[in-house]
């Protein structure tokens, strides 16, 4: 039920990412204000943003990674996605209320070139969310977290966004376009509302038993078909649970075997499913004759 390979960083994300994006966003908040960079602001809900999923990572992996027990024999891995579901709605409505107080400053047409230390820090920030993409990058290959990718995923957008804010501070500094700022504003948290409802609609999924994607369905398939005594792949299900993947097969062995070497067989299959695909929670491993019209199946 565990893939940390990479276990130190995978404690201590959370935390990295709460102390980067607590610093960061009251940073870019405060600056924002003192300068008048619009866009800093907004700039600082992209980090307030990565604050609220590192509180989430601490609490979510620690739920989910919590070993299946008899209220909850499926294991723990939703609480990542109906915690992701509540922040997101939450995250959404604050972002709509900034997108409106934005677009009323852009659309006011009074507007002054931020101070140049909005510049600095916007700087600063594109560095430090690199570094911050890289670092949760490594750790969410890992381990196939959801929440954790979302995170790594949004440390790379913030880099981007405060690149935007270096180049509107610039447009309204130094090239006279004093409206730069603010333009930059209301894109930000367009693409803010944006990735809201990317997170709402990514843990829904999560909630509706998703499939597996198609190359790993490809792959599962593949894998029991190279044994030769597995004829068909009658049916194939999956779905993905927090971080892991569950697999329900049902494959047509050969008519000729004994039950208990169709039994060995499922076994086989399962273990291999285990060895070979990426991130498997759990198999259920059926089997029947293959040539049978009417596929009589044995539980394992
Ligand atoms: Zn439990
Ligand atoms: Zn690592």
């Amino acid at each position: 039920m565990q893939f940390s390979k990479c276990t130190v960083c995978y404690k201590t994300i959370g935390w990295t990412g709460l102390v980067s994006n607590i610093f960061l966003s009251g940073l870019k908040l405060f600056v924002g204000i003192v300068a008048g960079s619009q866009a800093l602001i907004a700039d600082a809900m992209y980090s307030f943003k990565d604050l609220i999923s590192s509180v989430l990572i601490i609490i979510g992996l620690k739920i989910s990674l919590k070993p299946v027990d008899l209220e909850h024999p499926y294991g723990h891995g939703k609480v990542e996605f109906i915690l992701t579901l509540v922040v997101s709605v939450v995250f959404i409505g604050l972002t709509g209320l900034i997108l409106l107080l934005t677009m009323d400053h852009f659309f006011q047409g009074y507007h002054k070139p931020p101070h140049l230390i909005a510049l600095a820090v916007a700087v600063f920030s594109v560095v430090a969310n690199l570094f911050l993409f890289k670092y949760t990058r490594c750790v969410s290959t890992q381990i196939n977290s959801p929440m954790v990718k979302t995170l790594s995923k949004h440390h790379g957008a913030d880099a981007l966004s405060s690149v935007a804010v270096s180049a509107g501070i610039i447009g309204a500094h130094y090239m006279g376009l004093i409206w730069m700022d603010s333009l930059v504003a209301v894109f930000e948290t367009i693409h803010l509302l944006y990735l809201g409802v990317e997170i709402f609609w990514e843990s829904f999924k999560g909630l509706m038993d998703y499939s597996a994607p198609a190359d790993v369905l490809r792959k599962i398939q593949q894998t029991v078909l190279d044994f030769d005594e597995v004829k068909t792949v009658e049916t194939l299900k999956t779905r993905q649970v927090g971080q892991g993947i569950w697999i329900d097969i049902v494959i047509g062995v050969n008519p000729d075997l004994r039950v208990d070497e169709a039994y060995d067989v499922g076994c086989q299959v399962e273990a291999v499913l285990f060895e070979t695909i990426e991130h498997v929670a759990a198999v259920n491993v059926r089997f029947g004759a293959h040539d049978s019209r009417k596929l009589l199946t044995q539980g394992l």
